[in-house]
C-alpha cells in the first residue's frame, strides 16, 4: 500500500510539474464539448474501485480539453489570478496534513498560520491591527460573514439582540449600495435576510463609482439601523469608491460601512496606487479574495472586521455567554467563520506572501496594472478598437464598434487559442474585458494577446 501510494504521487507530481511547465506556451482554447467531457467523464455509478493510479491516468485522459488555461498568463478573463508556485505547493500539504482547521486541538499549526497570515494581511492591505479575520473560500462569503457581522452589529445598536431574537420581528436593516455594485453583493445580503427591496441604490458616475453627492441627505433620513456597502475595484472598470467621502457620511449617523475589495483593495499594497484606497482603514469590515490578485489557488477569501466582537457573535457555535475573548490564548477557527470542520485555508495564503514578501507583493500588483496600460496603448484606435474605462488598475474595457461586432471579436480571440478573455456589459454596450491579474503574464504575453485581438478585429 505505502508503496503504490508513494508512486501514485510521484506520478501526479511528473504529470503537474510538466502541466505547469507547459502553461506559458498553451493553447488558450476549450477543445472538448460539453458532450464529449459527458462521455469521457460520466457513465454508470463504478460498482467495484478502480486501482488509485488508473482513475488519475483516467481522470487525466476524461479532462483533456475540458480544462480552461486559467493559470497561465495570458488568461485575461473575468478576474482570475494564477497559482504561485510556493502556494500550489502549500495547497498539497494541506490536503496531505488534511487538517481539520475548525478547531485548533484538531490543527495547532493550521489556527496559528492564519493568525500570522492575518496579521500579515492586515498590514498589506493598510487596515488596523486590532481588527478580526476569517479565511473564507471567496469573496462572496467573506460578504457574508462581514454583513453577517454589520447586521449584528446596527442590530445591537438598536437595542435588538439578533442572536436571541432573531430577524423577524427586528428593527428593519436599510442598507445603501452603489447602483454598480457586485451581484455577490445582494446575494450575500440575501444570505443574512436582507432583500432587495430594503436597498437604497445611490446612482454611479460614469467609472462606475457611487456618486455621493445625496449619500448624507439619504443618511439623515430616518433612523433605520443601517449599512452602507462600498467598493474598492469595479469588477469592470476597476474603478474605486470615494472611501473616505462614504466614511464621513456613514460615521456622522453611525452607520455601519462594509466595502467590497475583492481585487481592488490589493492597491493598498503597492505604493504607487495606495490612494486609490485613501480611507479604507475607516470601514467597519473589509472583503477581498487572496484566489484573485494574490494568486492562491481556489478557493480563497478574506473577511476582516473592525470590532472583533460582533464578528464573534455572528459566527461563534460556542452559546454567547460562553464567549470571552480568551486573550492571547489559541483561537478556534470555527468561532469565526461560516464553517465548522473547515480546510486550512491559511497554507496556501501564507506560502504566497513569504514567497514574494511585501516587496514582491507590490511588485505584483503594479505590474498587472503596467501591463493593462500596455495593452491599453496597443489597442485604442486600432482597427476600430476603443477603450472606453479609465484604465487606472488592471481592468481594460474594448468595444469594437457596435455590439455584435466586439462579441465576434471577442469569440474570435477565444477560438484563436493565443490568449482566453471575455465579454461584458458596460453601460448597456457590449465590450471584451480584460483583466490582468497573473504574476506570470509577461509583456510578450501582452503583445502576441494584443496582436491576436487586433488580428480577430480585422477579420
Ligand atoms: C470576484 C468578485 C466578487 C466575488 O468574489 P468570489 O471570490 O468570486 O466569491 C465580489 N466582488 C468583486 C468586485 C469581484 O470582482
Amino acid at each position: 500500500m505505502a508503496e503504490d501510494v508513494s508512486d501514485l504521487l510521484a506520478q501526479t507530481s511528473a504529470y503537474a510539474a510538466q502541466y505547469v511547465a507547459d502553461l506559458s506556451k498553451r493553447d488558450m482554447s476549450i477543445t472538448a464539448s460539453v458532450d464529449e467531457l459527458r462521455d469521457r467523464l460520466g457513465g454508470p455509478l463504478p460498482v467495484r474501485g478502480t486501482a488509485a493510479v488508473q482513475v488519475l491516468r483516467d481522470l487525466i485522459a476524461g479532462a483533456e480539453g475540458g480544462i480552461s488555461g486559467t493559470p497561465s498568463g495570458r488568461f485575461f478573463g473575468f478576474v482570475i489570478g494564477g497559482v504561485l508556485p510556493a502556494s500550489l505547493a502549500a495547497d498539497w500539504l494541506t490536503s496531505t496534513w488534511d487538517q481539520n482547521a475548525g478547531l485548533y486541538a484538531a490543527g495547532p499549526a493550521a489556527s496559528v498560520v492564519e493568525e500570522v497570515a492575518g496579521a500579515w494581511l492586515k498590514e498589506l492591505l493598510g487596515l488596523p491591527d486590532s481588527a478580526s479575520y476569517a479565511f473564507v473560500t471567496g469573496c462572496t462569503m467573506a460578504h457574508m460573514t462581514g454583513l453577517a457581522a454589520a447586521r449584528l452589529g446596527v442590530l445591537d445598536r438598536a437595542g435588538w439582540d439578533l442572536n436571541a431574537r432573531g430577524l423577524a420581528g427586528s428593527p428593519p436593516i436599510r442598507v445603501v449600495v452603489g447602483a454598480e455594485r457586485h451581484v455577490t453583493l445582494d446575494v450575500a445580503l440575501r444570505y443574512v435576510g436582507i432583500g432587495t427591496d430594503q436597498l437604497v441604490v445611490l446612482p454611479a458616475d460614469a467609472q462606475g463609482r457611487m456618486d455621493v453627492t445625496d449619500l448624507p441627505a439619504v443618511l439623515a433620513s430616518g433612523d433605520a439601523p443601517t449599512i452602507v456597502c462600498a467598493q474598492s475595484g469595479n469588477v469592470n472598470s476597476g474603478a474605486f469608491d470615494d472611501l473616505n467621502a462614504i466614511a464621513d457620511a456613514a460615521q456622522a449617523v453611525g452607520a455601519w460601512l462594509h466595502v467590497d475589495g475583492a481585487f481592488g483593495m490589493w492597491a493598498a499594497a503597492a505604493p504607487s496606487l495606495r490612494h486609490l484606497v485613501a480611507g479604507v482603514e475607516r470601514c467597519d469590515s473589509w472583503a477581498t479574495d487572496g484566489h484573485k490578485w494574490l494568486n492562491v489557488p481556489y478557493d480563497s477569501g478574506f473577511a476582516f472586521v473592525a470590532q472583533p466582537a460582533p464578528h464573534r457573535q455572528a459566527m461563534s457555535v460556542q452559546a454567547p455567554y460562553l464567549m470571552q475573548s480568551g486573550e492571547g490564548g489559541p483561537r478556534d477557527e470555527m468561532d469565526w467563520t461560516p464553517e465548522f470542520s473547515r480546510r486550512a485555508r491559511g497554507f496556501t495564503a501564507y506560502a504566497a506572501i513569504r514567497a514574494l514578501g511585501r516587496d514582491g507583493i507590490a511588485a505584483m500588483v503594479e505590474q498587472s496594472c503596467a501591463h493593462a496600460r500596455h495593452f491599453a496603448e496597443l489597442l485604442d484606435g486600432h482597427h476600430g478598437a476603443r477603450v472606453v474605462n479609465d484604465v487606472v488598475l488592471n481592468q481594460v474595457l474594448v468595444t469594437f464598434g457596435d455590439d455584435a461586432h466586439t462579441d465576434a471579436v471577442v469569440k474570435r480571440v477565444q477560438e484563436s487559442g493565443v490568449c482566453w478573455l471575455g465579454g461584458s456589459k458596460w453601460h448597456g454596450q457590449s465590450v471584451m474585458r480584460i483583466s490582468v491579474s497573473n504574476w506570470s503574464t509577461t509583456t510578450e504575453d501582452v503583445e502576441r494577446s494584443a496582436d491576436a485581438i487586433l488580428a480577430a478585429a480585422r477579420s
